[in-house]
């Protein structure tokens, strides 16, 4: 096949990439563009096969059979609660994928692939492959770790000069580097430049607190991208460059929206440590003797006269799987008269865009769901707002107390509305695991229920106010 064929079909491939990255920006576009980057990774990967006539199909086909296989048992089974987790594992297993190809390539012909398609001098060739050694190995093994972290069997690891040991395996890593590049008939040093970078990529990511973990996540996502972009190098494959590129750049830029949310910075996430900080004070002194609760139909009898009321979703609506109920619930309320809208917090759920896919999946419409900024300034005119599900997003102590360790984090100001109603099942913590004042708020009424039920409880109570 042509090598200008094969070029212009992975530039065709890049294209639908991007646009699919497009489509993605919105809910509306989203299924469209998921499609269009599926198609441009159905010709990327066809016309790589079709070029490599010397490969071995048969072996690519047991790959294959053995790799679908696992993964849709996989997507089947997994919580969307879980998604984290599983995009960590993707993430890892994307950046071992990586260096394997780069080390298999460089074992059995970095000579021939340099003087192939992509024409590279040797030692571009050898730099291209160290990095994906490096950054694979990083990826694997920190993202091994993240998913530990998330499942919760590992705990964070810290210990007296990591920052420095850190910097040996860096200086370790870059030195087998430049002794690969200097003399390229010494390719063992490739496996050394791999197993030096999988001990960094484990303590790089030991001591970070599990409650950084959404934005480790991204981090690595970027890597693997990165790792994959540099074996794009080593192979000389133009799609592999781009598609890695994208990934890199993407993964980058939601790490950066991630920080953002949680009023972090990348530098304090990768050598700070989170601290839980008991400064929140302890559960006793925040709730005891101020907590209301209320009755499903005391809530409908408050329901049935607003006018405007604000939605806030967490990881409680998604575990409880409440999104149907609660669209019932706002088609109750809008048949009566109110103006109903939902505030999305960005880091709401367990991973980015958690609550908008819950509310998709249910058919609310995305004009109604408004994001932080854009609904803050309205909750001074809500008459309720009802919290499902939602704990950190929503808690004032973000604001008001610089030693919580989610002091600074933008929250949905849902303390300004006339009344606000809590469903959960209890007073426990959230993610952070500190108190919420706002439970004990004299506007707020606790509905001590499970999401979905909470949710029901109310329609039935609002049909019968
Ligand atoms: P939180 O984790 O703060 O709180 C969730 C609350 O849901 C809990 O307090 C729990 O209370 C309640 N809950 C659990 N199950 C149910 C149920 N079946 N029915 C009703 N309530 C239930 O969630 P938020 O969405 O407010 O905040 C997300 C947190 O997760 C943030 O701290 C964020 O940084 C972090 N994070 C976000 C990620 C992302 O990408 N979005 C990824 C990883 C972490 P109770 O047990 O009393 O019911």
């Amino acid at each position: 096949m042509s090598g200008v064929f094969i070029n212009l079909a992975y530039l065709l491939a890049s294209v639908l990439f991007i646009l699919g990255l497009k489509g993605l920006t919105h809910p509306r576009t989203a299924v469209r563009g998921n499609l269009l980057g599926a198609i441009g990774m159905l010709i990327a990967v066809a016309v790589t096969l079709l070029d490599q006539r010397i490969l071995d199909f048969s072996m690519i086909l047991v790959g294959l059979v053995i790799g679908a296989a696992i993964g849709a048992v996989m997507a089947v089974r997994v919580q969307m609660t879980s998604m984290p987790q599983m995009v960590a594992l993707l993430n890892g297993f994307g950046g071992a994928g990586s260096l394997l190809v780069a080390g298999a390539e460089l074992m059995t012909g970095a000579e021939q692939s340099a003087t192939s398609a992509a024409a590279l001098p040797l030692q571009v060739t050898l730099i291209a492959a160290a990095a994906s050694g490096l950054i694979g190995a990083v990826t694997f093994w920190g993202s091994l770790v993240a998913f530990g972290k998330l499942e919760g069997f590992l705990k964070d690891i810290r210990l007296t000069g990591q920052q420095a040991f850190n910097a040996i395996l860096a200086v370790i890593v870059l030195a087998l580097s430049g002794w690969l590049i200097y003399d390229p008939t010494t390719l063992w040093v490739y496996w050394a430049i791999v197993g030096v970078s999988s001990v960094l990529g484990l303590s790089l990511v030991f001591p970070i607190g599990g409650a950084d973990m959404p934005v480790v996540i991204a981090l690595l996502n970027s890597y693997s991208g990165l790792a994959a972009a540099s074996t794009g190098f080593v192979l000389g494959n133009n799609a592999l460059i781009i598609t890695g590129s994208l990934v890199g750049a993407s993964g980058i830029i939601l790490t950066n929206i991630m920080c953002k949310a949680m009023n972090r910075s990348l530098i304090n996430v990768l050598f700070g440590v989170w601290v839980p900080s008991d400064s929140a004070g302890s559960a006793d002194d925040v709730y005891a003797g101020k907590v209301k609760a209320a009755s499903a139909e005391e809530l409908g009898m408050l329901l049935e006269t607003a006018r405007r009321v604000v939605i806030v979703p967490g990881y409680g609506m998604a575990v409880a799987q409440a999104q149907h109920a609660v669209r019932d619930l706002v088609n109750l309320l809008e048949q009566r008269g109110a103006d109903v809208e939902f505030a999305i917090h960005p880091v709401a759920g367990r991973m980015p865009g958690h609550m908008n896919v819950l509310l998709a999946e249910a058919d609310i419409p995305y004009d109604k769901l408004k994001e932080m900024d854009e609904i803050n300034p309205s909750f001074e005119q809500t008459d309720v707002a009802i919290v499902i599900g939602a704990n950190d997003v929503v808690n004032p102590v973000a604001r008001t107390n610089p030693s919580s360790p989610i002091a600074g984090m933008p929250i949905l100001n849902v303390d300004k509305a006339r009344s606000i109603v809590v469903i959960k099942r209890s007073l426990s913590p959230g993610f952070a695991g500190i108190p919420n004042p706002l439970f004990a708020a004299d506007n707020t009424l606790m509905m001590f229920s499970d999401a979905k039920k909470g949710a029901m409880d109310l329609v039935t109570a609002l049909k019968e106010a």
